[in-house]
């Protein structure tokens, strides 16, 4: 069975790193970072609140009574 990647001092699994998709920092993608892909708590929560606040910013007009299609009549 071959290893798994390591690092070859310690034997340890090379932390793979990637952008912070937040504020493109370094950010440890592995069991280390509980947080991943994000560099930190606050990232994530700060990420997920850009997309929370996107998401739900769409149009709410509602459409004119005339498009409306009788309900009872
Ligand atoms: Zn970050």
């Amino acid at each position: 069975m071959k290893p798994a990647a390591t690092d070859g001092a310690a034997g340890r699994p090379v932390e793979r790193r990637v952008n912070c998709p937040h504020c493109r920092g370094q950010a440890v993608y592995g069991p280390s970072n509980p947080w991943r892909p994000f560099c930190s708590e606050r990232c994530r929560n700060g990420d997920l609140g850009d997309w929370a606040s996107e998401r739900f910013r769409l149009p709410a007009e509602a459409p004119p009574d005339g498009q409306l299609p009788p309900e009872a009549q």
